[in-house]
């Protein structure tokens, strides 16, 4: 069997640009016992896969060069000799970013494309949709009521966190990066208020705007100048769930960091970060309640799709652009 691949051939300095990539095809061999071959159908572009480009101690492995990108997959078996993964049943695993691959099971999860279509699996049903209900919930420690600001909130993880809150009684303020999406934040994910940040030149003041009784959990995506306003209006005991730091990934030189970070101490504030594989004892609560919410129709999300194996590289530098809406996607 062959399979068509894109691998990373350099390691990206600055903002990744095309001729970080190249496609390759590889001789994969055949299925012997136990194992069984998948055909990919859907990809996932994530932000966290810039930080295993570069050759650094992180909680991850950096990506080899030369070989396959890895990532969230959704695709359907092909091929099989595995009772457990029988042909035309559907499965997620992360060997993304190629059209072929042969397992043995070990890491791939069967999926029920009876439940939510095959997508869903990689976005509000999967890890994503997981970040959002851990980091608010588990790591936030949310309270009915409390207000809420959560930044890149048109996000893959950002939309459903401004959602779930909006379930549990809060008030949930969001950034983002264009009318387009503080629209659809309004009027379709429901929050309270929404603010472009490119409109804004200082953040701190726009939240004091907002949120004049203060934010008692900040779900931190972006950093910079949004972590700076959000402690400065962070309420006494709130807390900071940091998920990511997006706004420093692709500097050559790390930002210079808060300086108004002592009002952690006065405020009582807790800021934690956390990596959603963690917690994965979390994950049939949080497929429980989500596929109930999805089911109520309080759950809306949308998919940013780009076609085609060869430009995944184009929806991963998509990401750091800001021209997507929810999760972005590869269709194959
Ligand atoms: P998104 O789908 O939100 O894509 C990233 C978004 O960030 C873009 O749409 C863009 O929207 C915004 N953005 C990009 N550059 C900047 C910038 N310089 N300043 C402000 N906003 C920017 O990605 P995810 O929802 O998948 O991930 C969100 C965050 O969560 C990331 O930081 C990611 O690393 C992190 N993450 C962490 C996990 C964990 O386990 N800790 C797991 C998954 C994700 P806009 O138009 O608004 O600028």
């Amino acid at each position: 069997m062959k399979s068509n691949q894109v691998q990373l051939k350099s390691r990206p300095e600055g903002m990744p640009a095309k001729e970080n990539f190249q496609t390759a095809e590889v001789e994969i061999g055949e299925i012997k016992d136990g194992q069984f071959a998948v055909k990919n159908e859907w990809l996932s572009v994530d932000p966290y896969m810039r930080g295993r480009m570069k050759d650094t101690e992180s909680y991850v492995e950096p990506f080899a060069l030369g070989k396959a990108m890895e990532g969230g997959c959704v695709g359907k078996v092909v091929e099989s000799k595995n009772d457990d993964f029988p042909e035309g049943s559907w499965v997620l695993g992360n060997q993304g970013w190629r059209d072929l691959w042969i397992s043995d099971g070990q890491g791939v999860v069967p999926i029920d494309t009876e439940q939510a279509p095959a997508s869903a699996y990689l976005g509000v049903l999967g890890l994503t949709g997981m970040t959002a209900y851990v980091g608010l919930m588990e790591i936030g420690a949310l309270k009915e009521g409390e207000t809420v600001f959560v930044s890149a909130a048109s996000g893959a993880v950002g939309s459903i966190v401004g959602q779930i809150a909006k379930i549990h009684g809060c008030k949930v303020v969001g950034s983002a990066g264009s009318a387009d999406k503080i629209a659809w934040l309004k009027e379709k994910a429901g929050i309270d208020e929404a603010f472009n940040y490119h409109d804004v030149d200082d953040v701190s003041a726009k939240l004091k705007e907002l949120c004049p009784d203060g934010i008692d959990v900040y779900f931190e995506n972006v950093g910079g100048d949004h972590l700076q306003g959000a402690i400065d209006n962070m309420s006494e005991g709130g807390r900071i769930a940091a998920c990511g730091m997006i706004s420093g990934y692709n500097d050559e030189k790390p930002q210079p960091g808060p300086n108004n970070l002592f009002k952690i101490i006065g405020k009582r504030i807790r800021m934690q970060g956390f990596i959603v594989r963690d917690h994965m004892d979390l994950q049939e609560e949080f497929i429980g309640k989500m596929s109930g919410w999805i089911k109520e129709g309080k759950i809306h999300w949308e998919e940013t799709i780009t076609e085609g194996l060869e430009n995944a590289p184009d929806a991963f530098i998509g990401l750091f652009e800001g021209d997507k809406l929810g999760k972005a996607l590869v269709k194959l």
